[in-house]
């Protein structure tokens, strides 16, 4: 099913939630919300569930328009962070819940039912539970039952709130693996929130950013990476070396550091860079003069992280190198050393505001 928000909006008394926004969803899609937290992520996805009214604009599933219809019309599965869980029911009980709290003639038989939550049981790997109590399983096995019973009533839709939010960083991983499968296997639309960058780029199709109740941008998580819009979107998706300066005759100046900008116009500038965009060196060059002492190091992993100190900084840089060129230099803590920029990212539009 196909999701398009056209213009909705949201105000709480003085608070705007949400500014008009406009989103279209493709059928199949499995989408992340992602922002800070008060950024309108759950009124957003509530107003799709149904659970919220906006104050303006449409939403259509398919070419239904389903802006005034209930939330029980809306054939939307939902799975909140706190599981939710009725606790004085069985595993398989909450599961089977939504089927059986349907009006008579459409609820389907006994038998049908218990079928169908043992499918979804076996689904979620959790047959052997089916009759414990939600305080008999883990954190892990109590949001795959929530899971399961949003899927039981075969939703068209499935929107998470931080889905996996209040679980351990192992528990989310192998979760988020499995969300996407059944994701692709039942082929329903999906939109998740989540405050975790990396989740929402792992697991998305596409990223829908937001901030104050604005999207910032909707792209795909190689092109938000590659090509973030504006300066609120390169920060939020991973770590940041900043260096700012006076542009004098066209190179970018703060105390010793140095860095020719083509084209910089204006009298100050800003420029931003990931820490595997920092190339560490002996010496500086005609374009890059940016003297650094090594602060820290952290050689775990597939690559060597390298924290890095000089005034000319407001706050320290993080490098990232190879293990082979970290061995061909071998700094240690209190090396000098000189950063070149292999990629630079301006945003002096959003800087100037
Ligand atoms: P997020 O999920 O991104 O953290 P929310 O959608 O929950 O953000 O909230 C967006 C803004 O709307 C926040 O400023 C929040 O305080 C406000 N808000 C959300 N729901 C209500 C409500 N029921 N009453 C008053 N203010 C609300
Ligand atoms: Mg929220």
């Amino acid at each position: 099913m196909s999701i398009r928000l056209n213009n909705i909006s949201r105000r709480f008394g003085a608070t705007t939630a949400l500014h008009p926004l406009s989103l279209d969803i493709k059928q199949g899609e499995l989408i992340g919300l992602l922002g800070p937290s008060g950024s309108g992520k759950t009124t957003l996805l509530r107003i799709m569930a149904g659970l919220e009214s906006p104050n303006s604009g449409t939403i259509h599933f398919g070419e239904r328009d389903v802006t005034h219809v209930h939330v029980r019309k809306r054939r939307v599965g939902f799975v909140f962070q706190n599981y939710a869980l009725f606790k004085h029911m069985t595993v398989a009980e909450n599961v089977a819940f939504g089927l059986k709290a349907r009006p008579r003639s459409e609820r389907p038989s006994h038998r049908d039912i218990r079928e169908r939550v043992l499918g979804l049981l076996q689904k979620v790997r959790l047959e052997a539970l089916a009759e414990r109590y939600p305080a008999q399983l883990s954190g892990g096995q109590q949001q795959r039952v929530a899971l399961a019973r949003a899927l039981a009533v075969e939703p068209d839709v499935l929107l998470l709130d931080e889905p996996f939010g209040a679980l351990d960083a192992k528990v989310r991983i192998e979760l988020r693996r499995w969300l996407r499968h059944l994701h692709d296997e039942f082929g329903f639309t999906s939109v998740f929130v989540t405050h975790d960058q990396e989740e929402a780029l792992e697991l998305s199709d596409r990223v829908v950013v937001m901030s104050e109740g604005r999207i910032e941008q909707i792209d795909t998580p190689h092109q938000l990476y590659r090509h973030p819009a504006n300066r609120f979107v390169f920060e939020f998706l991973g770590e940041t070396n900043r260096l700012e300066g006076e542009i004098v005759n066209g190179v970018l100046t703060n105390g010793e550091a140095r860095l020719t900008l083509p084209g910089a116009t204006g009298s100050r500038a800003e420029v931003l860079l990931r820490p595997h965009e920092v190339r560490l060196a002996e010496s500086f060059d005609e374009h890059a003069h940016l003297p650094v002492k090594v602060s820290a190091i952290s050689p775990v992993g597939a690559e060597v992280r390298v924290e890095l100190e000089a005034n000319w900084m407001s706050d320290p840089w993080q490098a990232t190198m190879t293990h082979h060129d970290y061995e061909q230099l071998t700094p240690t803590r209190g090396t000098r050393l000189y950063a070149h920029p292999t990629r630079q990212h301006r945003f002096d539009l959003d800087y100037a505001i």
